[in-house]
């Protein structure tokens, strides 16, 4: 049975919830309050996954009703995002870049995550604001100096759809481009909808699509990924302790508006991300005013 784990609710009020299907393959939703507080790495670190499963199959979960309720970000905030840059070649080609030899590793403040279809500032000054459909794993297990793909592997609970939203004249080098400020801003990492287990889905070979206001940006598949998945998290670990919990964003196809084929994001644009098995997120844009910070985090919070 392939499990969908989700956050319902408020900001700051998320519920834990899983999705699964009944018999006649009807999506349900059940609470998950009887296993965990909330989806975060301490459930995933001690075989939440597996726990709810056996608690489904016993019938011991009760169906809710998710109607009208906001959807969070699959996971509750986590100690660390981990970005891969240029990790697809047709994308490196278009930003101007060399595919890279080994990954092109860079880290957003882990306060950029927002529900999958909040409304989404574009900062005030903004004039480059940029959409990237990635594929976001997420840590299930400790990661330290892996000595093996196959111990990468296991470190993975499960993958979801994000969004690194990118200013590319704060990013890029020039007058005062750097990647941390382009990468940073107020809910620049829209997540979700759900986490999907990794044992649920074959993450190697998944299309991957962005469209704005209704029309095709990206569109891949994670087979064009130049470093996979455990190659990534093994990489990482000779570098860094990944928790459970933590977030890694796999880097983006061809067809962000960097490119020079597409508009940049403007207020009223809806963006859609969509990875296949994993759910679909939107984002309607407005421009966040200047000397109003808490007013954005409002949009994106309340
Ligand atoms: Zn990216």
């Amino acid at each position: 049975m392939t499990l969908k784990f989700a956050r319902l609710g408020t900001a700051g009020n998320e519920q834990p919830a899983v999705i699964a299907q009944d018999a006649a393959g009807a999506e349900k939703y059940f609470s998950l309050k009887a296993l965990t507080q909330d989806i975060d790495g301490g459930f995933l670190a001690s075989d939440g996954i597996e726990r709810t499963r056996e608690a489904l199959e016993k019938g011991e979960l009760p169906q809710i009703s998710a109607e009208g309720l906001r959807i969070g970000a699959p996971i509750v905030r986590p100690g660390a995002v981990v970005a891969i840059g240029l990790n697809y070649t047709a994308h490196a080609a278009e930003s101007g870049a060399t595919p890279p030899e080994v990954p092109v590793v860079f880290l957003k403040p882990t306060n950029t995550i927002a529900g999958p279809f909040d409304a989404a500032p574009i900062p005030p000054s903004s004039e480059k604001y940029d959409w990237e459909v990635e594929l976001a794993i997420v840590i299930g297990k400790e990661a330290s100096y892996l000595s093996s793909l196959s111990d990468a592997e296991a470190c993975i609970a499960g993958y979801a759809v994000a969004n690194d939203l990118s200013e590319r004249d704060y990013q890029i080098p020039g007058a005062a481009g750097q990647w941390t400020k382009g990468k940073s801003l107020p809910g620049s990492t829209p997540l979700g909808p759900w986490l999907v287990p990794a044992s649920d889905i074959n993450a190697g070979n998944l299309r991957l699509q962005t469209l704005v206001n209704g029309e095709a940006r990206q569109d891949s598949s994670t087979s064009d990924m130049i470093f996979h998945p455990a190659t990534i998290v093994h990489h990482l670990s000779q570098y860094m302790v990944l928790e459970p919990g933590d977030v890694i964003i796999t880097g983006t196809p061809e067809g962000v508006a960097l490119s020079g084929r597409f508009p940049f994001i403007q207020p009223g644009d809806a963006v859609e991300l969509e990875i296949e098995g994993l759910g679909r997120q939107r984002q309607e844009y407005f421009r966040a005013q200047a000397g109003a910070q808490s007013g954005a985090t409002a949009h994106i919070y309340a």
